[in-house]
């Protein structure tokens, strides 16, 4: 059977909206052209929300984090404005990687998940790992054709992140793919690297002092690094639960009489 002339010419999200779109022209009385162009612009939005999914769903992404949700009183060490200019994605534009260093609960993964976020609205593709994961997914290649493709995965994104740098020391096999990784990279798409380890204990973590070095030559090159020397936003919540629990709670309050009822 032929197909229709809307499918000949995919514009299958035209297709589905038509009968709204000719309503909404008879209704307004739309000109031939604003009816064209509105019938266009549903077709192309049709096709950026569909991509944006496809890119979302790609991205691996955890969860949803915002800067406006990044409480920057809370973490004085960082600068708010420094964070604003880079989630206007140049550092994506220009091959530039960002580095989180500080200590576990100040933020590094809430802020790499924000400018990953930013740069899938934008339009660039995303892939957000730990490295423990990478590591195992390139060591578990059976065979080096499998390698390859999965390296191809983690150099293909435009925009790379690697969570939890430094909490699983690399075997030599991992650290050598972690090297081929950031090499392959290089001037050709960026890195936000989240790390607890400074770079002094990067040979450590690789188990080779020559390799860190070349890696984070490369790796530093063209590199912001922000690091956070604040406490833990977790310990915090923690300590305001404890204090919400020994506290008296108001309804305990009300049974002892000591909270008359009625009062908010
Ligand atoms: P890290 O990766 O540095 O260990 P996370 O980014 O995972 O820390 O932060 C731990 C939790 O605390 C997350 O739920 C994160 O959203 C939240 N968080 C951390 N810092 C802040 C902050 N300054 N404002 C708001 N939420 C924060
Ligand atoms: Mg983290």
């Amino acid at each position: 059977m032929k197909k229709g002339v809307y499918q000949q010419l995919n514009l299958t999200h035209l297709e589905a909206a038509l009968p709204q779109v000719l309503q909404e022209a008879r209704a307004e009385q739309w000109t031939y052209e604003t009816f064209l162009q509105r019938a266009l612009t549903t077709e192309l939005s049709g096709r950026e929300q569909k991509a944006m999914a496809r890119r979302l769903k790609a991205a691996r992404i955890p969860r949803k984090k915002t800067l406006d949700g990044f409480d920057f009183s809370f973490q004085p060490s960082l600068s708010e404005r420094r964070l604003r200019e880079l989630s206007d994605l140049s550092f994506v534009r220009t091959c530039t990687n960002i580095v989180f260093l500080g200590p576990p609960g100040t933020g590094k993964t809430h802020l790499s998940l924000a400018l990953a976020d930013r740069a899938l609205t934008a339009g660039y593709s995303v892939l957000f790992t730990t490295l423990s994961e990478l590591a195992h997914a390139l060591e578990t290649a059976s065979h080096p054709g499998l390698v390859r493709s999965r390296l191809r995965r983690y150099i293909a994104p435009s925009l790379l992140v690697i969570d939890e740098v430094g909490y699983t020391k690399l075997s030599q096999e991992q650290a050598r793919y972690f090297f081929e990784l950031v090499t392959a990279r290089y001037e050709h798409g960026s890195i936000i690297l989240t790390s607890n380890t400074s770079f002094a204990q990067w040979g450590t973590l690789l188990g080779d002092e020559v390799l860190a070095t070349a890696l984070l030559d490369r790796l530093l090159h063209h590199a912001e690094v922000l690091a956070i020397n604040g406490r833990s936003y977790r310990m915090k919540e923690r300590q305001a639960d404890r204090a919400t629990i020994s506290a008296p709670s108001e309804a305990a309050l009300r049974a002892t009489g000591e909270l008359p009822t009625g009062v908010r």
